[in-house]
């Protein structure tokens, strides 16, 4: 499997297209007070400039000498087109992660030794150098997983093929944190039981992994820190949506109580879209409230990303204030009869179709948390669910 990155390649692509930029500190992103970094150049990166890191902050870091530019989608796009075009002249069928990525699994290396792979990863970087004047990176290991982490290691301008007999050693000692499919959420349960790396992880039982981080991914991420990874490489062309939704046991009333709620549901979306091996352009929040009614917002950013950070705070910036919504009449969500006398005791579930229960012969257990007809407005306002959906463009732009 071979993973094929480009360099920094927002800041690349404008210093490609602007000569007089070249070597100098270049930071991509929004101009505005809430502004993120898209993009930043290896002379930017020396002052710990990062993407997704807030624009201001980068600034500060890079001081004077920084040159802040608005993101051009269309002139990054034409780029990546000729770029992904190069690739598959040598290797035809690609798995296209984002505008600067992408997997693909040439039959030419089919049963090749380390040193073939690497004879091709040097001329695949050397052909799209010559044809479109950018620096990628590739990687190069068993599965996806090896591979994405090996570019990375090969990066700034690099190459690196990690062999079946070293895999093991490397990913043992990596942090949790870098395995495809930990954001923020996995990571701290993990930490809190001592578990700081892929290594540790991969030492426990299916049980123990289903168990801290879920029946549904539990297993497959263990199987990933075990170094099994055989997932295909897939060409997709269509769009889709990735969504996830969470209904809370108790009134939210505050917006920082609806920042909170919506961290894991971001999170868990994005976690999705990963798995996936794609990136974003819109995001969307559904906010359904207490009395059914539902408040949608959207955002599209300038590029397509996979990033946590960047899609939760998108998601967040998209939250209005609960105490502010004035048009809004929400009333307070009653449950009908509410179980085990206190609805801190019987939650609903996810999928708000049942209740998770205490005791498992509670009566509400199978009984849909649905509100009281005419409940009584007695809170003012109170978003009952949360949706935080990514809509994946068909290409990158
Ligand atoms: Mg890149």
């Amino acid at each position: 499997m071979l993973h094929f990155d480009m360099d920094a390649f927002f800041a690349s692509v404008e210093q490609l297209t602007r000569p007089t930029l070249r070597g100098r500190p270049v930071l991509v992103g929004g101009l505005g007070g809430r502004g993120v970094v898209a993009g930043a150049s290896y002379e930017a990166r020396v002052f710990g400039a990062r993407s997704a890191m807030p624009m201001h902050q980068a600034r500060r870091m890079v001081g004077a000498g920084a040159v802040v530019l608005p993101p051009r989608g269309v002139v990054y796009g034409v780029a990546s087109r000729r770029v992904l075009d190069t690739v598959r002249t040598m290797v035809p069928v690609l798995e296209q992660l984002s505008f600067d990525e992408a997997f693909g699994e040439p039959a030419e290396l089919v049963g090749a030794t380390a040193e073939q792979v690497e004879e091709f990863g040097a001329r695949l970087r050397r052909r799209v150098r010559e044809e479109t004047g950018l620096v990628a990176s590739v990687g190069a290991g068993s599965g996806k997983q090896i591979a994405k982490i090996a570019s990375d290691l090969g990066k700034p301008d690099g190459l690196r093929v990690i062999r079946r007999d070293e895999e093991v050693r490397l990913l043992d000692g990596l942090p949790v944190r870098r395995l495809w499919g930990i954001g923020p959420v996995a990571e701290e349960k993990l930490h809190r039981l001592g578990i700081e790396t892929i290594g540790q992880l991969a030492a426990l039982s299916d049980a123990e992994a289903a168990s801290i981080l879920g029946a549904t991914i539990g297993p497959a991420l263990h199987r990933l820190a075990r170094g099994i990874d055989d997932r295909p490489v897939v060409e997709r062309a269509e769009a889709k949506q990735i969504s996830a939704e969470s209904t809370f046991p108790a009134d939210l009333t505050t917006i920082e109580q609806l920042r909170d709620a919506v961290g894991p549901i971001a999170e868990h979306a994005q976690r999705r879209l990963e798995r996936d091996g794609r990136g974003a352009r819109t995001v969307t929040v559904k906010l359904k409230k207490s009395d059914m009614s539902t408040l949608t917002r959207s955002a599209t950013l300038p590029y397509a990303t996979g990033d946590a950070g960047t899609l939760t705070a998108t998601a967040r910036r998209l939250l209005l204030d609960p105490a502010r919504s004035a048009p809004f009449a929400f009333s307070a969500l009653a449950f009908p009869d509410s179980p085990m006398s206190g609805r801190s005791r019987c939650s609903p579930t996810s999928s708000s179709s049942s209740w998770n229960c205490p005791t498992p012969r509670c009566r509400y257990r199978n009984r849909p948390p649905t509100p009281a007809a005419g409940a009584s407005a007695t809170t003012s306002a109170i978003p009952t669910s949360a949706t935080a959906g990514y809509r994946v463009p068909v290409t990158a732009w």
